[in-house]
């Protein structure tokens, strides 16, 4: 038989969530306390794959400046790249970015008020829908992130393996029977917020501290004795390594050049020192000049989720009057020389910023 035809939701469960919430969740983060969609899409966004403690910082400065969706979608893309720098995955501050002009142009300033309009928004997905609908307009939607899955895989027993998509389908249907039924412009905010808490907090990693949670009694991994084996997914991220050579060219005023990177790919969008596949490549592209005046510097490592990139500067000490190559200042690779007070506001890749930074 089936994991799902096994499964019957635990009775009393969202209740048992909804007053832990009230009482022992978290009640005072920024983007809490508002059913204002715009602030409450900003810090859902901002908090996937990054901690809260990360988030807290970038997203005061966020609507310090862009106070409305209206004056984010009027913004340039670099400079909401710039403000989003650190908080890494690019993807979402460009998606960020489009999702605030089709708000504009679409929808007239005004967010979708349901989980399956917000959906069709580009960088919302069904669990982020699902957490804004029912934050801001008290709709009946599961939430299904990483935390939650891994709260509601326990309590549930649910020993399917969530690499399967039917498996993963039936557990948003047990999400969705979970949920409060009454009273939803109250309860499926703290609902939504509760499960997000124990997710982060007591019924986190490998070794959950059941002694502490709410729902310990309705728990069936608790009960069978080893609840951290939940959740069950047996494809694992195929990790690869890539090495990548970047040409630090740098002018007697200091000022380096950086190019912006292809919107697809590593660090899209983004400004960063010009990358090449090898030493050899990076050396091919400068005159005897410049290749007499290059300098390495130690290679580090920088860790992506599925990758770790191997990076190699190389320091190029231009003279007054020295140019870079004609093959370097095209239109395929659009590049500028930026000072050292420019950095800052630049949306620059975390290992590039930590690297300038050294010389700043
Ligand atoms: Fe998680 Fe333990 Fe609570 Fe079950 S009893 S939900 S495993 S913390």
């Amino acid at each position: 038989m089936k994991q799902s035809a096994l499964q019957t939701p635990p009775p009393g469960f969202s209740g048992e969530i909804v007053r832990w919430q009230s009482t022992h969740g978290r009640n005072s983060l920024p983007w809490q306390n508002t059913r204002d969609p715009y602030r409450v899409w900003l810090s859902e966004i901002m908090l996937q794959q990054t901690q809260v403690a990360t988030v807290l910082d970038y997203y005061a400065r966020f609507l310090d400046r862009f106070p409305t969706v209206a004056e984010l979608a009027a913004a340039s893309e670099d400079e909401v790249l710039g403000l989003w720098s650190g908080l890494g995955y690019y993807s979402r501050a460009r998606n960020l970015h489009r999702c605030a002009k089709d708000v504009v142009a679409l929808h007239g300033g005004q967010f979708p008020g349901t989980a399956e309009q917000l959906q069709t928004l580009p960088g919302i997905g069904r669990s982020t829908a699902a957490a804004i609908a029912s934050f801001c307009f008290g709709e009946r939607v599961a939430i299904l992130d990483g935390n939650v899955k891994r709260v509601l895989t326990r309590v549930l027993a649910f020993s399917a393996d969530l690499a399967q998509s039917a498996n993963e389908k039936a557990l948003w249907n047990l999400a969705t029977e979970l949920l409060p039924k009454r009273n939803l412009p109250d309860t499926m905010p703290r609902y939504t917020q509760g499960l997000m808490d124990l997710g982060a907090s007591i019924c986190a990693g490998r070794q959950p501290q059941c002694l502490l949670c709410p729902v310990q009694k309705l728990c069936r991994g608790f009960a069978e004795g080893d609840p951290g084996k939940y959740p069950v997914k047996t494809r694992k991220l195929k990790r690869s390594a890539q090495g990548l050579s970047l040409l630090w060219a740098q002018r007697p005023d200091g000022s380096v050049w950086l190019e912006r990177r292809p919107g697809r790919g590593v660090w899209g969008g983004l400004y960063c020192l010009p990358v090449f596949e090898s030493d050899d490549e990076l050396k091919a592209v400068l005159p005897p000049a410049l290749q007499s005046r290059l300098a390495p510097l130690p290679q580090f490592v920088h860790v992506l989720t599925h990758k770790d990139l191997y990076l190699s500067p190389w320091v190029a000490g231009l003279g007054a009057g020295q140019a870079l190559p004609k093959a370097m200042v095209s239109e395929e690779r659009p590049g500028a020389w930026f000072g050292p007070s420019a950095w800052p506001a630049l949306g620059l890749p975390a290992p590039i910023r930590k690297l300038l930074a050294q010389v700043a």
